[in-house]
């Protein structure tokens, strides 16, 4: 029998998303000797890549994930984290991380909106329909704006207005910035990164986390540093603090919960448009708005949930205008050492669902809609996160209790972010590399 797998490193870190990725390499900028540890592997050079059938392979349960009570999570789980699928949306951290938390990560922010060169899409990439659906709100008072995007189109092999919901598949084109890009950043800096090296639990000695173990490449093995960060999201982390021991972890989360609002319309809908290209955040009650709507084959498979008579309009996805509601619901529920996850939505947040619903109908009637077509898709989760929350398991410097361990990633949100995630993400793992290396 051979013997178990053995690394050693200066810091671990778990996880390649935006946390795992950006920390791995700002901490190799800084002469750390970095172990990077992925249970997925890097689909890019795969043909399926940014495919349907390319979707099903890497998400958890072949996207399938449900909480108990039926949300569908999709959870990427490969090189580059939920990054491979997101809609390259990007938006500062809200105001609240550092006025009640004393999360300051202004300057990491501006840095990386400077460096990735992140902001709108140019007018003309917006999407017609899309741009129509925003202009309607505008003209019913509600201010949306271009969406913040982390896509430079001239980066792009062959970037179009056409690239369409279909991008949320994994981008072919390479205009969207993906974490995987830090992650090649890193190893071409000398990072040491392992793909098919599950973390089962970090290792604690003397109350001091030493390490980690899990399974690589169908081996058990063990990494020892001095400092462990975990990242590997909002479901991944808690679920490896509980088997090292630390029982409260994944007791309440936030979901950032989602949902679709969708109308008919004769002309060309938003479907074959870039998603997420407008929005709007309505701070006071809580929630935000967009334009986006499922891509071609996930609409029969998601709307079959909501009731029979849904899937039917099928072959009207391209005439659909859309406005997706993120909700900022409160911390319920949570990731459990059982396996299930749980988010139920309370009292309140029902209440400040309701009332984004009834401004998405006025939207979409004004945009053109036929008021008998419009409905709201069932409810789904794509920001598991607040799991390990600052504040209560962490401090503002995402310290664990436990000396030499760390959390950087969406984990650590103290309150549901209610906008995209990632932006905030990187700014808290440049802070934690600076932190780190100092
Ligand atoms: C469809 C979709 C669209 C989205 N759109 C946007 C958007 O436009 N803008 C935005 O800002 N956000 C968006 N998000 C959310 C955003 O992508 C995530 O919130 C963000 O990627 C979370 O980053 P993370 O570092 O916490 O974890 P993740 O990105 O989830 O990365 C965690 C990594 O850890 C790995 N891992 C898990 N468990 C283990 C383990 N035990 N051992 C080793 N590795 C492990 C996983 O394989 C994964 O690679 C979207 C998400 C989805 C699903």
């Amino acid at each position: 029998m051979s013997a178990p797998i053995s690394l050693k490193s200066d810091i671990i870190v778990v996880g390649s998303g935006p946390g795992g990725a950006t920390l791995a390499r700002e901490l190799t900028r800084r002469g750390k000797k970095v172990l990077l540890l992925e249970r997925g592997i890097d689909y890019r050079p795969r043909s399926y890549y940014g495919t349907y059938l390319g979707a099903l392979i890497y998400s958890d349960r072949m996207s399938l994930l449900f909480t108990e009570e039926g949300l569908n999570i999709v959870r990427p789980l490969m090189v580059g984290g939920a990054t491979s699928m997101y809609c390259g949306c990007a938006a500062p951290p809200p105001a609240w991380l550092k006025s009640k938390y004393a999360v300051d990560i202004d300057q990491e922010v501006s840095e990386t909106v400077e460096e990735l060169e992140i902001g709108p899409l140019p007018a003309d990439l917006r999407g017609q329909a899309s741009t129509r659906i925003a202009q309607a709100a505008q003209g019913l008072g509600y201010d949306w704006q271009p969406q913040l995007k982390f896509i430079r189109t001239s980066r792009g092999r062959g970037f179009s207005e056409k690239c369409g919901a279909r991008c949320m598949l994994g981008c072919r084109c390479g205009a969207k910035w993906n974490a995987a890009e830090f992650v090649d950043d890193a190893v071409a800096e000398g990072a040491d990164l392992q793909t098919r090296a599950r973390v089962e639990r970090v290792l604690i000695e003397d109350e001091h986390a030493t390490g980690v173990a899990g399974v690589l490449g169908g081996q058990p093995f063990t990494a020892r540093a001095d400092t462990v960060v975990l990242a590997a999201g909002g479901i991944g982390t808690p679920r490896i603090l509980q088997a090292s021991g630390l029982r409260q972890a994944g007791a309440g989360m936030t979901m950032d919960v989602t949902v679709m609002v969708y109308g008919f319309v004769k002309e060309r809908g938003i479907g074959n448009e870039p998603p997420m290209t407008w929005s709007w955040e309505n701070p006071e009650v809580g929630y935000m708005l967009s334009t986006l709507i499922d891509p071609w084959l996930l609409y029969p498979i998601i709307t079959t949930l909501k009731g029979l008579r849904y899937p039917l309009y099928w072959p009207k996805w391209n005439n659909i205008l859309g406005v997706m509601i993120k909700l900022k619901d409160e911390v319920s529920g949570g990731v459990f050492p059982n396996g299930k996850i749980s988010k139920p939505l309370t009292p309140g947040d029902r209440e400040r669902l309701g009332m984004a619903e009834a401004v998405c109908h006025k939207i979409l009637i004004e945009a053109g809609a036929r008021p008998d077509t419009i409905f709201m898709t069932p409810l789904r989760g794509t920001h598991p996160s607040g799991t390990v929350r600052i504040g209560d398991m962490l401090n503002e410097n995402l310290q664990a209790e436990i000396p030499g361990l760390d959390v950087c990633d969406a984990s650590v949100f103290p309150e549901a972010l209610d906008r995209p995630t990632v932006l905030t993400i990187i700014g808290l793992a440049k802070r934690l590399a600076k932190h780190l290396a100092a």
